[in-house]
């Protein structure tokens, strides 16, 4: 039976989001996973084949439901964390021999096989195991259609942020793949938004601030009109204001490099309320500034962090040039994100697997999955396969082979490499490789990734956001911290929905926290929060905030929502060195840094390898591994 109030939401509603490929649903695909301890030799003969990929339906990009960490793809790898009986023994040898075996189909794995055929030649033979069912890990693309239209979102990785600041080698290979950079600058259209009068908004919720209240303007209006429509206290009112327009110095008559310092110690929350004085009902408006981009809230990111990227407060300090006044623009966007990074450098491994020849018909380019893993090629992607043993043949100093175990529908089977590049999680690094030395295992679990989910909603219209005057939204007490419209990127024959009338992606953030923990144990609950939370929590919540937040332009969540796509990144962005709460290492001393040392013929990528989740810093990594067994 259906509450009133779900009904109320639509969540009886027929939209699009249940997992189904191959007509089969993911949670049978999941049963296949459920257990890793392997079938006594023999049964796999008894199994059906297991090659959806070669199914003419299968088409992740098009899947709707939860995605990111979809089920089906990690239950293996939890398994082998937590001790399942492993029988490598029964592993079927496939015979296959690479030059270069890759764990981990994300823009990291991908470019060590970009890198690793420009160093050797484009004849080495090269495989890339991928647990999931799509490759670019968190270069995920989520598409929708509507009406025949074809609507395309980012499910992980947003932008290439700042590439005049890439590395030689990031830099070169995204020319190599062909992005032209200075392409965004007419592709994003920078003037849409503020040509229909739309600004950045705040919705207040009952729960958090006593009433349900959407206030428009946030930032182009005078903060004291802006917040004269917010139910806050007159104190917490007058002390918002104070912090973003005014000059004071909190830390008044200490040199800058000591200012620095105490504000690296400190959290931005403490600085808030102990340095500026604010009142602490003036928190919950801030609590959650930070999640989206640092995946944690204001108590575990210090207050130097948040001076660096422009947050209110720091004006009459003196501190220096922050890196937000510095920073480019932020229009190097493709529709689905860097997924088309992730597709680019599909299109250069497996060239007929991704149809076309430039960035920009590479954005409505359909991927054939059935190609990208073909014994003809030298270049194959494996998908649906996770890593579960990698061991030199011999003593590793002298060894000249690496076996490499995986599990695919349910069976294991091996493959051998002159050499393997770890581009996975450092985290899993030590269960997959016991031969590396303890000391070496415990630095690469110091690597948490930290826990977020990127939702997308396709809307009617967006009729509601203009009525109301918002493009994004900011919702320090939401279930999701914040949602906007997408950004207006149009390239290739990709038309970004312009007008008001036609449907449109809504791109919102969720980050469980826990806050006044640290951010260790922040990103451990989250994670299993995200595990544990259902779709149909998700969608509730969802069309509850949605609903309430843009029901004075006249939003219906029952009418307007017609699908809905949470992918959730439990193993989210790479572990960032905090000032709060880890030591002040040296650079040598820091386990990242030690972690990603070679290992005979095994090098580690990927962008925990730099302690720093960016793209480029994914493929920085790539190549320095990539350099490592190859000189
Ligand atoms: C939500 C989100 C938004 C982001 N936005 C940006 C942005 O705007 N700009 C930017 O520059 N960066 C951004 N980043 C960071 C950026 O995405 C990463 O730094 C980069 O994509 C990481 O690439 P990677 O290959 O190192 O890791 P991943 O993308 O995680 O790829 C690793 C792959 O290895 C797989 N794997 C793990 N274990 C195994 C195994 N045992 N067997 C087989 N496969 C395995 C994983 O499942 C995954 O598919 C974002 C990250 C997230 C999560």
């Amino acid at each position: 039976m259906i509450s009133s109030r779900d009904r109320d939401l639509g969540m009886g509603r027929a939209i699009t989001r249940r997992d189904f490929l191959n007509g089969v649903s993911i949670a049978l695909t999941g049963t296949l996973f459920g257990s890793i301890a392997l079938p006594a030799p023999g049964a796999p003969e008894k199994r059906p084949a297991f090659n959806p990929e070669q199914d003419p339906g299968y088409y992740p990009p098009a899947l709707t439901g939860m995605r990111g960490s979809h089920e089906g793809s990690f239950e293996v790898a939890h398994a082998l964390k937590d001790g399942g009986a492993l029988d490598l023994g029964s592993a079927a040898d496939t015979g296959e021999r690479y030059d270069l075996v890759v764990v981990g189909g994300g823009i990291s794995g991908l470019a060590a096989a970009y890198f690793f055929r420009k160093a050797v030649g484009l004849k080495a033979r090269v495989l890339v195991l991928d647990n999931h069912d799509d490759f670019g890990g968190h270069a995920k693309r989520n598409e929708f259609h509507h009406g025949g239209r074809l609507l395309i979102g980012y499910g992980g990785t947003q932008s290439i942020d700042g590439p005049s600041t890439f590395s030689a080698e990031a830099a070169g290979l995204l020319r190599d793949v062909g992005i032209k950079v200075k392409r965004f600058s007419t592709a994003f259209d920078q003037d849409l938004y503020k040509s229909l009068n739309l600004s950045r908004g705040v919705f207040f919720d009952r729960e958090s601030f006593g009433a349900d209240r959407l206030v428009a303007g946030e930032g182009s209006r005078p903060w004291p009109e802006f917040l004269a429509e917010a139910p806050l206290s007159e104190q917490a009112r007058n002390d918002i204001a104070r912090l973003y327009d005014g000059k004071t110095d909190y830390l008044p008559g200490l040199p800058v490099e000591e200012k620095k310092a105490r504000l690296a110690k400190t959290s931005y929350r403490d600085f808030l309320t102990d340095m500026a004085g604010i009142t602490k009902d003036a928190l919950p408006f801030f609590q959650t500034r930070t999640n989206s981009f640092w995946a944690l809230g204001i108590d575990a990111v210090s207050a130097l962090e948040v001076w660096k990227m422009g947050y209110p407060g720091f004006q009459g300090m003196d501190l220096g040039t922050t890196r937000a006044e510095t920073r480019e623009p932020y229009i190097y966007h493709f529709p689905d994100g860097n997924a088309s990074v992730a597709r680019l450098l599909v299109r250069t491994l497996v060239p007929d697997a991704m149809p076309g020849h430039t960035m920009e018909d590479v954005v409505t380019s359909r991927a054939d999955y059935a190609r990208l893993d073909r014994p003809q090629e030298p270049v194959r992607v494996r998908l649906n396969s996770t890593a579960v043993r990698v061991e030199h043949t011999g003593r590793p100093a002298a060894a000249h082979d690496v076996k490499v175990t995986y599990i695919r529908g349910g069976d294991a089977y091996r493959v051998r490499g002159g050499a393997c590049v770890l581009a996975c999680y450092n985290s899993i690094i030590p269960y997959l490789c016991p031969e590396l030395p303890e000391e070496q295992k415990r630095d690469l679990s110091y690597a948490m990734r930290s826990p977020l989910v990127y939702t997308n909603v396709l809307i009617r219209d967006w009729t509601a956001f203009k009525r109301l005057g918002v493009h994004s939204v900011y919702a320090p007490g939401g279930y999701h911290s914040g949602f906007q419209l997408d950004f207006p990127v149009s390239l290739g024959s990709y038309r970004f929905p312009a007008a008001p009338e036609e449907p449109m992606v809504v791109h919102m953030v969720r980050v469980p926290t826990s806050p006044g923990r640290p951010n260790r144990e922040q990103h451990k609950a989250g994670r299993w929060d995200l595990l544990g939370t259902s779709f149909e929590t998700f969608e509730r919540s969802i069309r509850d905030q949605l609903g309430r937040a843009l029901s004075g332009g006249g939003f219906d969540p029952v009418r307007d929502i017609e699908a809905i796509t949470v992918n959730r990144w439990p193993h989210g962005y790479a572990y960032e060195y905090n000032r709060l709460f880890d030591p002040d290492w040296s650079e040598e001393e820091k386990p990242w840094v030690r972690g990603r040392k070679p290992f005979g013929r095994i090098a580690i990528a990927n962008s925990d390898a730099a302690a720093d989740a960016y793209t480029h810093i994914a493929i920085d990594q790539a190549w320095r591994a990539v350099r490592e067994i190859s000189g």
